[in-house]
């Protein structure tokens, strides 16, 4: 398997494959967490896997093993031989070549429950999580390996200094569990940050009753854009939004919420609640 450094090695070498740091390529030489990554996403021969940046097929030869199918969508051309090769023996993988953030992933699946599991590209977890999240792709949950402060950000709650709007967004569209924290030495090459395996289960209602989630999360971004202002004073100067400092002290003075408070004390409900103020 190519789990096995020595293999990853010897397919690197025989296809001339140098890696790419633009795209984020760390390959997974530990089946120990492949092993954990697999358990978390509670994969069976049922699932439907939908894997982002294959690489050169470490963790999807052992989603292969377990699943029903998998999708597999790599951006790097010069990694599409090599899968071909690495997952020959598997009748159940399809290869994709293409960006993910540019592929109707709702499409490929036709309407069939799947789930995503991936070691993602650091360099753009945040985008390909939001981008899931906001456009409601039906994935039952999302299973992947991230950098350990961006797995802690998406934990994090009111009043600690990793909380912030992929905190709020993360929490309102799903269920966070921190599966395995993974260091340095599990990847080749090596990251210079540790890593961790967040599973996020898609939630079926939201947690909290929002009339406009779209001001919601304006009225989110723009408390963690400007954190050390007040609520007010920031959602007042933010662009796309129309109301006055007065307006929101109001708005939180009939919620009960001291008109000073700061955006990074609200949880979400009260975010929530604020936007519903401004709602008919
Ligand atoms: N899954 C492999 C493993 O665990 O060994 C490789 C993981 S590596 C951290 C991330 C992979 O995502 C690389 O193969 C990289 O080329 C690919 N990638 C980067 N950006 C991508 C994008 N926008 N769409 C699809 N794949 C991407």
């Amino acid at each position: 398997m190519l789990s096995d450094p020595k293999e990853t090695i010897r397919v690197i070498q025989e296809n001339n494959f140098t890696f790419r740091k633009n795209y984020g390529q760390n390959f997974l030489i530990d089946s120990h967490v492949i092993d954990k990554i697999i358990a978390a996403a509670e994969i069976d021969k049922d699932t439907e896997v939908l894997e982002i940046g294959p690489g050169i097929g470490t963790l999807t030869q052992y989603l292969a093993e377990v699943a029903k199918t998998v999708k597999a969508v790599e951006i790097d051309d010069k990694l599409i031989p090599i899968l071909e090769k690495t997952l020959s023996e598997y009748d159940n993988v399809e290869i994709i070549h293409g960006d993910i953030l540019k592929q109707d992933i709702a499409a490929m699946f036709d309407g069939r429950p799947f789930k995503i599991v991936a070691n993602l590209p650091y360099y753009i977890t945040t985008p390909i999580i939001m981008n899931l999240l906001e456009s409601h792709v039906p994935a039952e949950s999302i299973t992947v390996m991230i950098q350990k402060e961006v797995a802690e950000r998406m934990q994090a709650a009111p009043g600690s200094k990793d909380y912030g709007a992929l905190s709020l967004a993360v929490q309102y569209y799903s269920e966070p569990y921190l599966a395995a924290n993974v260091p340095p030495n599990c990847f080749m090459p090596r990251p210079n940050v540790g890593s961790a395996v967040i599973r996020l289960k898609r939630r079926v209602e939201p947690p909290v009753d929002v009339k406009d989630e779209k001001l919601m999360f304006s009225m989110i971004r723009a408390a963690f854009n400007q954190r050390r202002k007040t609520l007010a004073n920031a959602i007042k100067n933010f662009e796309g939004l129309s109301f006055s400092r007065e307006e929101i002290e109001e708005a939180l003075g009939r919620l009960g919420i001291d008109g000073r408070i700061r955006g990074e004390a609200l949880e979400l409900r009260q975010f929530a609640e604020l936007a519903n103020e401004f709602t008919d």
